[in-house]
């Protein structure tokens, strides 16, 4: 992989200035990581509450590392200062790659993209951080196409080395150049992959929680399997991963993923489904498949 992008970003340099649209969970995290890697950028939401929620968790995160002694203390204002958080698009003309991590609709990302197309300048990449939606149902949105490329990062951002760049069938090759170049500044691990519902690693995942959710349906007690899951290897089980992840995001997310390939992944009602009816949503809410205080 590491010769493969070497040979992918020959050429391109890393971007002096990005930009993310959303400042949830993942637009947080790539705020963070940008930042904490040397990269200014610019964090736009629609509310103030979505923007201080965003700014807090990469002030968690930077603590958490001044705190474990990897990060000193002048670095992380440094990282303060490298994020501008905006309501609006001031400061979007200067900044030559964006990525989109707004919620999973595509409605929204389509109005989304080509409204900040016209905000910045014409060699700006634009990389959608979408999990299940492909860029081809995106690139007839904007005006350049092949500036439009997936850029798909994992949750927690700062500790998942692996980012997929995802080509669509009009993204320029110095588009996916440019993508793996600013990964690769970011210390993340890119991977170039085709543009399908779920790309590689969702396509994966999916089929195994699936297959989770089929023995939970069959008795199975869920823990027993994340604990057998962790003996394997695996930093955690199924339950624990749907629970850091959210049941509203894994149940919107598998729905689109199984109308993708219904022959393979037809969806059914699973322990997921029911959790989220009881609004039992993980991590977040306090309580899913486990209790947190
Ligand atoms: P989230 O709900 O935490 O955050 C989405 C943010 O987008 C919200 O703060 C919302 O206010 C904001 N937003 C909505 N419309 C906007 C607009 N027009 N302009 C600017 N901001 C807007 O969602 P998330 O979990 O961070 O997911 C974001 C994207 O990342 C989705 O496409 C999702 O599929 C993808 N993703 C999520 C995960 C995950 O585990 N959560 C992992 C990989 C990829």
């Amino acid at each position: 992989l590491r010769r493969e992008n070497k040979s992918y970003a020959e050429g391109s340099a890393a971007p002096a200035k990005a930009a993310v649209l959303g400042a949830g969970i993942m637009g947080g995290g790539v705020a963070y990581q940008s930042a904490s890697t040397g990269t200014p950028i610019l964090m736009k939401d629609i509310s103030d509450g979505a923007i201080e929620a965003g700014l807090k968790e990469s002030d968690r995160l930077m603590l958490g590392q001044v705190m474990r002694g990897r990060m000193k203390p002048e670095d992380a204002l440094k990282t303060c200062r490298r994020i501008e958080p905006r309501l609006d698009y001031y400061g979007f003309d200067s900044a030559d790659f964006v990525v989109e991590a707004v919620v999973e609709n595509l409605n929204v990302k389509r109005a989304v993209l080509a409204e900040v197309e016209q905000q910045v300048g014409e060699a700006t990449v634009l990389a959608t951080n979408t999990s299940t939606l492909t860029v081809k149902e995106m690139q007839d949105a904007v005006q350049r196409p092949e500036n439009l490329c997936g850029m798909h990062f994992f949750n927690p951002v700062h500790r998942m080395p692996l980012v997929e760049i995802v080509k669509g069938e009009l993204t320029s090759d110095e588009t996916v150049s440019r993508a793996v170049s600013y990964a690769l500044a970011m210390k993340k691990l890119p991977i170039v992959v085709k543009d399908c519902s779920g790309f590689l690693v969702n396509r994966i995942l999916f089929a195994y929680t699936r297959a989770f959710f089929e023995l939970v349906n069959e008795g199975v007690d869920f823990s027993r399997i994340d604990r057998l899951m962790e003996k394997f290897g695996w930093p955690m089980g199924p339950a624990a991963l749907n629970d850091m992840v959210g049941m509203d995001t894994c149940v919107h997310a598998s729905k689109i993923v199984g109308d993708a390939y219904p022959d393979r992944m037809s969806d059914f009602r699973n322990a997921a489904d029911l959790l989220l009816e009881a609004g039992r949503l993980g991590q977040k809410s306090g309580a899913g498949f486990y209790r947190y205080e």
